[in-house]
């Protein structure tokens, strides 16, 4: 009896343990940006940028592409879709972009051709080129939305261009599509695709990579929440950037798990785009990268927290390798 009620004491005083800790812990990291933090959540939204219309590894372009859209759709947001004009003439390409149109996300603006603005031998000229080409391409579809998002995220280098590119999108009546948090979804996407050639789709190691890619989409996350927080202290809403690609088809749908186990709600781009956040412009030259790191640019008091450039491949892949991904 004695011996029973100890056990039951023990396992309660570990079960109170536990929750204490575990609301110790929660408390703790919100005491470190504000007491406020404890009354809302972060969120975040999706965009994704390009869109290519090729079968990857095994899985057919139609397949694959329907698996974004499938994981969009039992998460019940929408999101917006940033796409490059060349590609979008064709069957495949008006597929895709009447596709995504019918299921609600919006789409937008990201070039023609896929130039970087920050090359010396871009000029404002080509600039609004790019940008007229595909805004004839897209605009026929329901969900077309003024909205413009640089190639690499590089706005350009020099004042005068800086100044230029954003005159013609003012000019044409849009908007910076404002990336906040940047990643390397597209360099783990791009060793995914390597190994599932030489090994096939059913090799488990495929997991490793989803978790790789898990947490580093939520690593990158929280740093840009974190330092928008002491920007601004407060919750923005976040626009994530992905890609079109084969890592968004096969992982998107434990991404957006991840992110709402982890404390995050989970919206629509039109509502993100609505923070006042994306009102700012900074002038940082060059400007571009996350509109979070730019801001922090700005201020020239997170110089230990950025670095230039924000997010690249050179990051990712010693650390890939030395998982042996
Ligand atoms: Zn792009």
């Amino acid at each position: 009896m004695k011996i029973e009620i100890i056990i039951v004491l023990a396992i309660l005083v570990l079960g109170c343990s536990q929750t204490i800790n575990s609301n110790d812990k929660k408390v703790a990291s919100n005491a470190i940006e504000s007491p406020r933090a404890s009354e809302s959540k972060p969120k975040v939204s999706f965009t994704f940028d390009d869109g290519i219309t090729r079968d990857i590894a095994m899985y057919p372009f139609e397949e694959w592409n329907r698996m974004i859209l499938t994981a969009l759709k039992e998460a019940g947001v929408t999101a917006t879709f940033f796409v490059t004009g060349s590609n979008k003439l064709d069957t495949k390409g008006r597929y895709l972009l009447k596709s995504w149109s019918n299921e609600g996300h919006a789409i937008a603006n990201h070039t023609y051709t896929h130039p970087n603005f920050n090359s010396e031998t871009m000029t404002v000229e080509d600039f609004e080129e790019e940008l007229l080409k595909t805004d004839t391409v897209i605009s026929e579809y329901d969900n077309y939305v003024k909205l413009f998002r640089f190639p690499y995220l590089k706005e350009g280098k020099t004042e005068e261009k800086i100044a230029g590119y954003r005159n013609v999108l003012s000019k044409h009546e849009y908007k910076n599509g404002h990336v906040t948090i940047d990643a390397s979804d597209w360099y783990i996407n791009g060793e995914l695709i390597k190994f599932i050639k030489k090994e096939g789709i059913d090799n488990p190691k495929i997991d490793q990579y989803k978790a790789y890619y898990l947490q580093h989409i939520l690593e990158r996350a929280s740093f840009y929440d974190s330092l928008s927080y002491q920007l601004t202290n407060r919750h923005i809403n976040h626009t994530l950037l992905l890609h079109h690609n084969l890592t968004s088809a096969l992982f998107l749908d434990d991404l957006i798990a991840y992110f709402q186990n982890e404390g995050w709600e989970v919206i629509s781009t039109d509502e993100a785009f609505q923070d006042a956040f994306f009102a700012e412009t900074p002038n940082t030259v060059p400007a571009g990268e996350s509109l979070v790191w730019s801001v922090a640019k700005e201020t020239g008091a997170y110089e230990h927290l950025l670095r230039y450039p924000a997010e690249d491949s050179r990051y990712e892949k010693p650390r890939m390798e030395k998982l042996g991904l």
